[in-house]
């Protein structure tokens, strides 16, 4: 380790290697410790030390050094990750590209920049200019481009353009390559896909280019019912109707909203509740077509720009679940697709089986193919679960697949365990040409088979 960080110091001011143990701790850690499945397995996992790092020319010298002593990398953005992407199974280094973050243009409905620059940024920068992003996280307060794009996947704004890997959304990726000449490399089109929710296993994001919407003035509303089925199908009717311009609609049941402590002077006891973001142009005919159906009209307040608080962003997508935590450490939660139709029914479904285990969130999305028209519109759910025991988290995940319920496992930090990646093959080529010595993120690809490191995960 000291050779190696003797090097370093040749290309890095002494300041920007971080050596501290409070300090790596910080650095080495996001937020899996939502799943207590991941909280047992990566609470004693630790980088051995951390850059920050500034510019793409300082990388690839600093690349070239960890490539010669073949030292396990890391790759931090604002270090909101769920799954424990970011976090070293094997030691090494953490390299925080909070630092890499110029926005380069926002030209013709085309964001470019670097991957460090915060998501809060890019909203405002882009809406100078008349844009918005297609889709943020709720986290787009403190989480980055980079790793939005390479451990994320879609979130607020997904309702109308869906998530980061759907449609056009992504014009471009430019990644930095693990070798003694680290090369920068940009792939076009949907191609780029492959490097990307790939939590930094197949290249270093150095710059990306992501299609924005048109900005528009959103008001944020919330509504209720004490009957869910009743709520439900009056916030699928306004989720599908795509002539009313969204950015949000989520539906929770009644016992989740109960932990939105700021929130709650809005809310009825025992009923279920909607959250929606939705142009000011259309709120008179939201607020008509509730009235019709009987749904409780609860409360509105207009989204500002710049944005201020309150944000009904932050109750929503995995927000939910932190509200959750709060209120009730023993809960955890899941991310299900509950199907292109036939979703309410397989919601349904699995409330009726898990009645005092599975509190149902459900997130309106649009439904893109790469490349290709929009789908329809359909609900994805991250249930807050009653956590008891690993077992009966398995058996209600095993529950899910049997009856044709996509899962997207948060409780595993494995790229293959956690999603669907139908061009593993293709990312799993680009890693073996941009990272030949396997150095980057060991462990959680793990169907490369030439990972150096063997240390027990
Ligand atoms: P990090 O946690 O720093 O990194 C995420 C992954 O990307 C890691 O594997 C890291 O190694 C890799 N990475 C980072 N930068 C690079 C780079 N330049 N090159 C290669 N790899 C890189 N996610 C959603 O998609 N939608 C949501 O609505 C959402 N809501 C959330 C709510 C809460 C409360 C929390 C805790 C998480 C939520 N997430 C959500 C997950 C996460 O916040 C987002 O995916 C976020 O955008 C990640 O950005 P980050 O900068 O914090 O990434």
């Amino acid at each position: 380790l000291s050779s190696v960080l003797e090097v370093l110091g040749t290309v890095l001011p002494e300041e920007r290697i971080i050596l501290r143990e409070g300090s790596l701790e910080k650095l080495s850690k996001d937020f899996y410790w939502y799943s207590p499945v991941l909280k047992r397995q990566l609470e004693d996992k630790k980088a051995d030390f951390g850059l920050m790092i500034e510019t793409r020319e300082e990388l690839q010298k600093v690349i070239s050094i960890l490539f010669e002593y073949q030292v396990p990398i890391q790759i931090r953005g604002g270090g909101t990750g769920n799954y424990g992407q970011l976090i070293p199974l094997y030691g090494g280094v953490i390299l925080d590209l909070s630092g890499m973050d110029a926005i380069h243009s926002v030209e013709e409905g085309v964001l470019r920049a670097e991957p460090g620059v915060r998501i809060a940024t890019i909203e405002l920068e882009a809406g100078k200019a008349g844009y918005e992003m297609r889709c943020i996280p709720s986290t787009w307060v403190k989480s980055s481009f980079g790793g939005f794009l390479a451990g994320g996947s879609g979130g607020i704004g997904s309702i109308t353009y869906g998530g980061i890997a759907s449609n056009d959304n992504m014009v471009s990726a430019t990644i930095c390559t693990v070798e003694a000449e680290p090369k920068i490399v940009k792939i076009e089109g949907p191609d780029c896909l492959r490097v990307l929710h790939t939590y930094g296993t197949n290249g270093i994001l150095v710059e990306a280019e992501m299609k924005l919407g048109v900005k528009r003035k959103y008001e944020q509303l919330i509504f209720s019912h004490a009957d869910w089925s009743t709520l439900f199908d009056w916030t699928n009717s306004i989720a599908q109707d795509r002539s009313i311009l969204k950015r949000l609609v989520t539906q929770f049941d009644g016992d989740i909203v109960d932990a939105f402590k700021p929130l709650r002077r809005y809310f009825t006891e025992g009923e279920h509740v909607t959250f929606l973001l939705i142009d000011e142009a259309f709120v008179e005919g939201v607020l008509a077509s509730a009235e019709e159906a009987g749904i409780r009209f609860c409360h509105q307040m207009p989204l500002n720009f710049p944005p201020k608080p309150p944000y009904l962003t932050d109750y929503t997508w995995n927000h939910t679940t932190l509200w959750a935590l709060k209120k009730d450490p023993n809960i955890t939660y899941l991310q299900l697709g509950f199907g292109p139709t036939g979703f309410k029914e397989r919601a349904q479904l699995l409330k009726d089986a898990f009645p005092d285990e599975i509190f149902h969130h459900l997130e309106f999305t649009a439904n893109h193919e790469p490349e290709g028209e929009a789908t329809g519109i359909s609900c994805g759910g991250l249930p807050i679960v009653k956590f008891t025991t690993e077992e009966r988290l398995n058996e209600i995940i095993s529950f899910c697949w049997d009856n044709g319920i996509f899962v997207a496992n948060p409780h595993t930090c494995i790229l293959e365990e956690g999603g669907r990646h139908d061009d593993l093959d293709e990312k799993r080529r680009l890693k073996s040409l941009y990272d030949p010595k396997g150095l980057l993120n060991p462990g959680k690809m793990k169907t490369y088979e030439s990972n150096p490191f063997t240390a027990p995960v």
